[in-house]
């Protein structure tokens, strides 16, 4: 089964920090080919559930309840998030209702997949430090609301475990049917 996952976008996180557009572009050719995990089990693949086959960046419809520090992104950058297909590998999945409503329920509120970056930069840094810990920027990363990931580097995690910080990544489809028509088709 093929499992369609939303996994981030270019507005800010519950960690105060966001992707610029820019950044979400990279992401698609680093995370083909990694494998994703169902828990921390450090040191073991034992519990390895699927292989990312493919992956985009998504120019898509600005979502309606945005912040105004949201809506600032969007007038600049547009509204965009990054997919990607995870071929699933767990043995004896009964239904494609069944998966959708356990990553739904249960693992959908822990979905985690996190790239490395090499800087953080203030939004509208104009102190030409680019770094917000240079000496150079009059900033403090206490004193901004939220800061921007800069040059995304690779992936260090795909898993569902820990606690989200993208408030919109969530599951989109299985084999290409969407997941409120596999709910549906449920009940
Ligand atoms: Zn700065």
């Amino acid at each position: 089964m093929r499992v369609k996952v939303l996994f981030t976008d270019n507005l800010v996180s519950r960690n105060r920090a966001r992707w610029s557009a820019a950044e979400i572009q990279k992401m698609p050719s680093l995370i083909v080919g990694h494998r994703g995990t169902l828990d921390h089990a450090w040191g073991s693949v034992a519990n390895r559930w699927g292989i990312v086959v493919s992956a985009n960046a998504v120019k898509g419809e600005i979502p309606k309840d945005l912040s105004p520090e949201e809506k600032a992104v969007v007038d600049k950058e547009g509204y965009w998030y990054a997919e990607c297909d995870i071929e699933v590998a767990i043995a004896n999945v009964p239904s494609r209702a069944w998966l959708a409503e356990m990553i739904q329920s249960l693992l959908l509120s822990e979905n985690s997949i996190g790239f490395s970056y090499r800087y953080m930069r203030c939004p509208n840094c104009e102190c030409a430090a680019g770094d917000l810990r240079s000496p150079k920027c009059p900033n403090s990363y206490e004193d901004i609301s939220y800061y921007e990931r800069v040059d995304v580097q690779e992936v260090f995690e795909v898993s569902f475990v820990e606690i989200p910080d993208v408030r919109r990544a969530r599951i989109l489809e299985i084999d290409g049917i969407k997941v409120e028509d596999l709910l549906l088709e449920q009940k």
